[in-house]
């Protein structure tokens, strides 16, 4: 029990609202804007990596020491696959982040309606839920 309800907040359910706004706001919705952008580059690159492993003696692969087995082709393709999906998993986190930037919701979370802890935020703009949530999903697996 070290906090106490803060004066100003404390009437009525959670409050409906956003959560983040103004520059602050703007700020996250740049940030994630700039990432979502370097992602999708990124992204495109590893898929276009992946499919030119696949295309034999297409002699535009340039790491052609490297594949002098059929082993590496195989490596390389499926570590530029889990890569790029890595990175579109990470598009779809941002791209919901972003529309709930445009619909009110950021920063709120998705399971108690509390807003999410400001460093929570500030080190994952697109969490959908506080740390406590989070917490709790994380042992439910
Ligand atoms: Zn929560």
């Amino acid at each position: 029990m070290a906090q106490t309800e803060q004066p100003g907040a404390a009437s009525g359910p959670a409050e409906v609202g956003p959560v983040v706004a103004g520059p602050a706001l703007r700020a996250y919705q740049e940030r994630l804007q700039a990432e979502l952008d370097e992602l999708t580059v990124q992204a495109e690159e590893l898929e276009q990596a992946a499919n030119a492993n696949t295309a034999e003696g297409s002699g535009e692969v340039g790491f052609d020491e490297e594949f002098s087995d059929a082993g590496s082709y195989t490596f390389e393709r499926e570590r530029d696959l889990s890569l790029s999906n890595n990175a579109r998993d990470l598009i779809d986190k941002i791209g919901r982040a972003l529309a709930r930037i445009d619909r009110g919701t950021f920063g709120r979370c998705e399971a108690c309606g509390n807003p999410i802890e400001p460093d929570r935020l500030d080190a994952l703009p697109y969490a959908t839920l506080c740390l406590e949530d989070a917490r709790r999903r994380v042992r439910l697996r």
